[in-house]
């Protein structure tokens, strides 16, 4: 106590926030499981929003509402509302909104599976999962059981360390050294593990209890099964998951003995590839600062918030995964990467660079730090202060830079073929990109600097993808729990946008066409009174269009003779030479179906959404034509000219009715084979855009897991019907 001084360890206590996370069930987190909507609705009439957020925010009675001070955003009077009648919570700072289960997977970072499994064990609803086997189901609670055992086994070893630290006087003296205050080791419930072989027998008299080996604390020899304490003679520090339960420990030498650190081996609680070091003690700073800073060990993150910068998190002793990045993205739209300058510290971004750009989307910040190659951050705050550190910050490298930095990586720019190697370089890294902006943005800057038009670039690496894509299986129906998993995979754009089919660089959509209209995610738009209904999963994205006759029939190959015969149909490629832009495929279904309306028939639902979701004059066209065919049938482009006078529709169907593609000429077959080749890119475009919306709103958003799923298995279909359409194979 006197180095550090008074209540250092007096008074120690996990916070209530612990207590009450210690009582939840174990997630199951990366499991993939269907829950009904019922279910979810079910469950939601019976828990009450009020209770659940009052574990975490202290609620006051204010008329009909609950008041509080908002947990998303720093504020000194309350903004920060819960309605008990429509059973939502809402921030009138912020904007944050949502319901039971969107407050504990914004709040309390769970997945939407643990959120649902949490609040279901708490009114004693058992989640229904499909296509699971009584002894499955079992296994499952055994394993859960199991978790909660190993989890007390590690928090009772952890309050032994704390209360072995007080008087354990190098440790006291490193920390002091450090300039560590009792104020940060009580929050990150650093303790001592004593040197000796079986400190943790005085803990647990039953030393040979399995749970002891389980838990990673005891190792059993491999010759004579004699048992001993895994950490002997270290500082510890516990290692907590997003729930602030303790699920392993790594321990560092306060000297220069090998290894330095020494972490909890991978156990039922503990996988290191998937858990953040620091992340339960800086959710709050994650929220007031703005953003995470990840860094390479646990000293740094303690250090760094002794110093001003409780955002900072460390990945433990392994290389920065996917999981990693996107559990961050769960509390914060920005991420810096810190490494130490030299070569190890450049390989390891490397490796945080892979996993970081399938998440990176448009609305995310993420960055690269490199540290002059003699400091850690510690020791560069201690040199030029929390200032300079956090301007330095401020210029970190963006990952698009970095990227190209590492795709530059060796190759001479100066000469031909190291553009080339440059360029053949970015390509796997740009693809795992999701689409967007900065996707698209980064392919004319790899152009530039390979000295290429980007559109030339973009044809070479579409083949190039192309060629070496992996085939897929060309069966009929895929089921829907065969699409990717979610958060692991970005949405597939794997090559750019197809050229080929009468595309043009500005028709894609996402950069010259106003942001389509997106249905309504359920949670995230609106005020308060739009949601007194909860809605949730299993609406399909699509197909969701009102105003349409509900009688068409649904999905395509309902005609006669729909793509049967393939009389030398050809899909009469624009010329790349002369840059003509030929107009958007937009542009072409419309040309189609002015010129023969009687194919308005063919359109579903879907294809009519999505076509009215283009550009707001070419949706304008199309309900004119649907309300025109819906009337008095099909009629010729003359006659719809003549209607079309002086409407506002009349310049963009003059437009492309006279432009020098002209009206689309050939059999009558051939002709809705191309408009049906065209409809399913514009789908294809069209769910593109919808699903990284939805992946984007997913930490909101309950119901966008269920979107997201219906959106990669619609989509997986149109390509498989891209496939065997008879002019594209
Ligand atoms: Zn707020």
């Amino acid at each position: 106590m006197p180095v550090l001084g008074t209540g250092f360890f007096f008074g120690y206590s996990i916070s209530p926030q612990t207590l009450t996370a210690r009582s939840f069930a174990q997630a199951r987190q990366n499991t993939q499981v269907a829950i009904p909507q019922s279910f979810i609705q079910e469950l939601l009439s019976r828990v009450d929003v009020v209770d659940i957020v009052g574990r975490y925010v202290q609620l006051k009675k204010g008329g009909a509402n609950f008041m509080g001070l908002c947990p998303f955003h720093g504020e000194k009077s309350p903004s920060f509302t819960v309605s008990p009648s429509k059973q939502f919570f809402h921030c009138f700072g912020c904007g944050k909104n949502g319901n039971a289960i969107g407050f504990l997977m914004e709040h309390a970072g769970m997945g939407f599976v643990e959120a649902v499994q949490d609040l279901a064990n708490q009114v004693g609803l058992q989640v229904p999962q499909d296509d699971i086997s009584p002894a499955e189901r079992e296994r499952q609670a055994q394993q859960k059981q199991k978790q909660a055992t190993l989890t007390d086994v590690l928090e009772k070893a952890g309050d032994s360390y704390r209360k072995q630290l007080k008087t354990a006087q190098h440790a006291i003296d490193y920390l002091k050294k450090r300039g560590v205050s009792g104020e940060v080791c009580k929050r990150f419930g650093l303790g001592y593990a004593p040197a000796g072989w079986h400190g943790l027998a005085s803990v647990f008299p039953e030393y040979d209890n399995p749970q002891l080996e389980e838990s990673g604390l005891v190792i059993v020899s491999e010759e004579d099964k004699r048992r001993y304490d895994r950490f002997r003679d270290r500082l510890m520090f516990p290692i907590r998951n997003v729930k602030g339960e303790c699920i392993g420990f790594g321990g560092r030498v306060f000297g220069d003995e090998k290894p330095k650190y020494l972490n909890s081996p991978e156990t039922p609680v503990f996988h290191k590839g998937r858990e953040l070091y620091g992340l339960f003690e800086a959710r709050q700073a994650l929220r007031d600062m703005g953003y995470a800073l990840v860094t390479e060990g646990y000293m740094d993150v303690v250090a760094l918030a002794q110093l001003g910068f409780a955002n900072a998190v460390a990945t433990l002793g392994t290389a920065c995964t996917p999981d990693h990045v996107q559990k961050l993205f769960r509390f914060t739209e920005a991420v810096v990467f810190s490494f130490d300058g030299d070569g190890a510290g450049r390989r390891a971004a490397r490796k945080a660079l892979d996993a970081a750009l399938p998440l990176a989307t448009d609305t995310r910040s993420i960055k690269f730090l490199f540290l002059p190659a003699e400091h850690d951050p510690d020791s560069f705050i201690r040199e030029f202060g929390s200032e300079a550190f956090a301007r330095y910050v401020g210029d970190a490298t963006p990952l698009s830079r970095f990227l190209i930095e590492a795709a530059s990586d060796g190759c001479d720019l100066g000469q031909t073929e190291g553009r080339a190697h440059m360029a053949s370089n970015a390509r796997p890294l740009w693809s795992l990109l999701p689409d967007g902006v900065l996707k698209r943005q980064l392919l004319s800057e790899i152009a530039a600097l390979a000295q290429l038009d980007s559109r030339d670039l973009s044809e070479i690496w579409a083949k190039e993808a192309a060629r070496t894509a992996p085939a897929r299986p060309r069966t009929a129906a895929t089921p829907a729990h065969d699409a990717p998993p979610l958060g692991e995979q970005p949405p597939a754009w794997d090559a750019p946008p197809a050229w080929e089919h009468g595309g043009s660089w500005s028709d894609m959509g996402g950069l010259s066409a106003p942001a389509p209209d997106y249905p309504p995610s359920g949670y995230s738009q609106g005020g308060f009174s739009n949601h007194s209904a909860p809605q949730g999963a299993g609406q399909n994205a699509y197909g969701q269009s009102s105003g349409w006759r509900g009688n068409r029939q649904q999905g395509f190959g309902r005609d006669k003779k729909p793509w049967g015969r393939n009389k030398g149909s050809e899909w009469n490629p624009p010329p790349l030479g002369p840059r003509v832009t030929p107009g958007t495929r937009t542009d072409q279904a419309a040309r189609l179906l002015m010129a023969h309306m009687e194919f308005m028939e063919e359109l579903t639902h879907e294809d009519f959404d999505a076509l009215t979701h283009s550009t707001e004059a070419h949706g304008a066209l199309f309900r004119w034509l649907e309300a025109q065919f819906t009337e008095s049938g099909p009629r010729s482009w003359a006659v719809l000219r003549e209607q079309l006078k002086g409407l506002p529709q009349q310049p963009l169907a003059e437009k492309l009715m006279n432009s020098v593609h002209a009206q689309p000429e050939g059999e009558l077959d051939e002709l809705r084979v191309e408009l049906r080749g065209v409809l399913n890119r514009i789908l294809i475009e069209h769910i593109k855009q919808q699903i990284t919306q939805t992946i984007q709103s997913m930490s909101t958003d309950p119901s966008a897991t269920q979107r997201l799923r219906d959106l990669y298995a619609r989509q997986q279909t149109l390509d498989q019907q891209m496939r065997n359409l008879p002019s594209s194979s």
